[in-house]
């Protein structure tokens, strides 16, 4: 059998680190041939140094001289490229087979695309591209004959809990609702008037997995998973009314699908992202993640509770761009960024994220989602809104 060639955006960060964890563990099956990365040198050089890929990408030429220079001392010859053009041409490249999308934000969008349009096998962890431009990816998964596998953790269980091959139609399927779990994240007991007062730190304290900065706070805020019950709206073909929240604490039920005939299928496993990026690598065909098997005794206990929308005001607010359509969802994404990178930086209180995304969309006329150009301008301009409510919003 002929090794997969695998490109990883974002290797250096969690999901990225995770993917060569798992690859790592079956050089007989697959091969590193590109890695990308923003900035973070010294970890992409160790990783051209242990997994040997044709290429490698960074943000600036700066960057990249660097590393070429680096890599040349002790004779790897790993090809060092830079910049957005280099990415999307490597995640397009004829020899890839498969494209692990795993960029935090916006920023992985173009990329995620040009997988989709030249028909790779993407896995795909970077929901934002899903979330600002559902049915351009879509369309372009479909145009480009790409195969589309979740990574993300409850989206991954859903396509676990569905038929074997599931291409759409889930009512023909007998399903009646996906149940999204929600840990619930580390402020889910806290009451309202403690929210003013939380840091980055703790939000960033995630009691069940270690991820990224920006997604561990969505998580605190809950818009994690408003953006995942617009991921799985695309990624499903699922009405909104049929995505149901759960808050399930200890993050051992990934998530579930309701059928008609009163079954409810669910997949389950110790938080680790090991396991989706395992099964999605390959998929149909199953494979060691290194993840630790799940003890039943000592999780002993599974608790369900329903979101508080009134202290999590973010899930709402992404039901809502959903039902908005267009470039509403953009919109959302893009100020979410915005806010979340000012509540890292403390020029923004937790409960002003939500406060900066509500005032964002409701200064910007949603358009038609349209062309690429049209969800990259929706994502421009709710941007610099979004920057501009800073100040307004930053009072606790
Ligand atoms: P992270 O912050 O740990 O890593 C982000 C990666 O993207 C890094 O390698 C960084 O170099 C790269 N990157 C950032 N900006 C870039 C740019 N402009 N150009 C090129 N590369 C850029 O994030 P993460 O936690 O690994 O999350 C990655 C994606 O996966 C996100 O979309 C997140 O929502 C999704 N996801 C993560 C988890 C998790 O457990 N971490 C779970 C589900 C989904
Ligand atoms: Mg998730």
């Amino acid at each position: 059998m002929r090794r997969q060639r695998i490109a990883v955006l974002g290797c250096t960060g969690s999901i990225g680190v995770s993917t060569l964890d798992v690859v790592r563990r079956h050089a007989d099956r697959y091969e590193v041939f590109a890695l990308c990365a923003h900035s973070q040198i010294d970890r992409l050089f160790e990783q051209c140094c242990e997994f040997r890929p044709a290429y490698a990408v960074l943000r600036d030429g700066e960057l990249a001289t660097a590393l070429t220079r680096r890599l040349a001392a002790v004779g790897v010859t790993t090809e060092v490229l830079f910049g957005s053009e280099a990415l999307i041409e490597l995640a397009g490249h004829p020899v890839v087979d498969t494209v692990m999308a795993a960029i935090v934000g916006a920023a992985g969008l173009e990329p995620t695309l040009a997988a989709a349009r030249s028909g790779k096998k993407i896995l795909l962890a970077n929901k934002e591209s899903l979330v600002m431009a559902g049915e351009l990816f879509m369309a372009a998964v479909r145009a480009g004959g790409a195969t589309l596998l979740p990574v993300d953790s409850e989206h991954n269980a859903i396509f676990q809990s569905l038929p074997q091959g599931f291409a759409g139609g889930l009512a023909a399927c007998g399903v009646r609702r996906i149940l999204l779990t929600a840990s619930g994240g580390p402020f889910r007991d806290t009451p309202e008037a403690a929210l003013a007062e939380v840091t980055p730190e703790a939000a960033c304290a995630h009691p069940n997995w270690v991820m990224g900065r920006k997604i561990s706070v969505d998580s605190a805020t809950l818009m994690n998973k408003g953006l995942e019950v617009i991921e799985a709206r695309w990624l499903f073909d699922c009405p909104p009314e049929r995505i149901e929240v759960v808050v399930h604490p200890q993050s051992v039920i990934h998530s579930l699908v309701d059928y008609v005939d009163g079954s409810i299928l669910a997949q389950l496993g110790n938080p680790d992202m090991r396991t989706p990026i395992a099964h999605a690598l390959a998929y149909p065909e199953r494979i060691e993640s290194g993840v630790v098997p799940l003890d039943l005794f000592k999780v002993a206990r599974l608790d369900f509770t329903a979101p508080d929308f009134c202290r999590f005001p973010c899930l709402q607010l992404a039901y809502d761009a959903l039902a908005a359509g267009g470039t509403a969802p953009a919109i959302l994404n893009a100020a979410n960024e915005i806010a979340v990178a000012a509540f890292l930086e403390k020029r923004l209180s937790f409960p002003g994220i939500p406060r900066v995304i509500a005032a964002t969309l409701e200064r910007l006329a949603v358009g038609e989602e349209g062309t690429l150009a049209d969800v990259l301008a929706a994502d421009f301009e709710a941007r610099r809104v979004a920057s501009a409510m800073i100040g307004e919003c930053a009072a606790p």
